[in-house]
């Protein structure tokens, strides 16, 4: 069914010992895991448990990571949807997708909603986007903001998005009651790309000369998903050639392969802009 296309309802095996690095962004959703599990320790002294956390950082920097890791650390249903996939949909359809992914969301509290490129639907109303009507855009942010302010705090619901353009939203999402949390996640420092790649490497079979902090200093400006794929590239390159093991020349060859792909990237990309 299409409903499948835009949401998921999975139990999450992520954890947080598979983020590496992203410290301070750990140490603020371990406290959303703590309201998922404790509530009550909350709720005994009259808090309400926020409802919205955005999270905020550059492309593959780790944000939808650190949301599956919550709903794994938690051990509670993880239901997601992307802004991006409203784009291809037909008028009236993003709204009832919303309430539905809401209502099934609550019926399986504790529970988390992760909203991937939020900004795709949650752009400033009237500043337009790329394929859709703004009609459509705008029924479904409003959607979105009903739903948001259709629970209490303290239902069980927490409703994690993700966005790499929060310059872009719509202040409407960011009052109080809504996404009044925001999390930054950075690009990795050297010593974080160097956790990265430990955390990439555990699948691969690796010849002892791979260096991982060699690495980690060939890698600046690289995020995260940058590195998880140097990483798969490199043993793509060994098994091609038919060594046994992964070598660090075969990172090395990766790591110029990404390098090239991200320049011609931003050749296409930076005329438009
Ligand atoms: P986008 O904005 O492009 O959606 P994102 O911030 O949601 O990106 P993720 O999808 O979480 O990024 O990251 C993509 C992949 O990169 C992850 O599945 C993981 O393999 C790897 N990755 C990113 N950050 C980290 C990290 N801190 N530790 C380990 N792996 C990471």
């Amino acid at each position: 069914s299409t409903a499948k296309l835009v949401e998921k309802d999975t139990r999450s095996s992520v954890t947080f010992k598979d983020v590496a690095g992203l410290k301070e962004a750990k140490v603020e959703v371990m406290e959303v895991v703590d309201f998922l599990k404790n509530p009550e320790t909350y709720t005994k002294l009259g808090a309400k448990i926020p409802k919205g956390v955005m999270l905020v950082g550059p492309p593959g920097t780790g944000k939808t990571l650190i949301a599956k890791a919550v709903a794994g650390e938690a051990q509670v249903p993880f239901f997601s949807m992307s802004g991006s996939e409203f784009v291809e949909m037909f008028v009236g359809v993003g709204a009832s997708r919303v309430r539905d992914l809401f209502k099934r969301a609550k019926e399986k509290t504790p529970s988390i909603i992760f909203i991937d490129e939020i900004d795709a639907v949650g752009r400033s109303r009237g500043k337009g986007g790329a394929f859709q009507t703004n009609d459509e855009r705008e029924s479904t942010l409003n959607q979105l903001l009903t739903e948001l302010d259709g629970f209490g705090a303290n239902t069980g619901v927490i409703v994690l998005a993700a966005t790499n353009r929060p310059d872009v939203l719509d202040k409407a999402l960011l009052r109080p009651g809504r996404f009044d949390r925001h999390i930054y996640l950075e690009l990795p420092t050297k010593e974080e790309r160097e956790e990265i790649f430990k955390v990439h490497l555990r699948p691969l079979k690796l010849a002892k000369d791979v260096d991982t902090l060699a690495l980690a200093k060939l890698s600046p400006g690289f995020s995260g998903a940058d590195i998880a794929n140097i990483c798969n590239e490199a043993a793509l390159i060994a098994a091609r050639k038919k060594e046994k093991l992964v070598h660090q020349h075969d990172f090395m060859e990766a790591r110029d392969r990404i390098v090239g792909g991200m320049e011609r990237k931003s050749k296409i990309i930076s005329p438009k802009e």
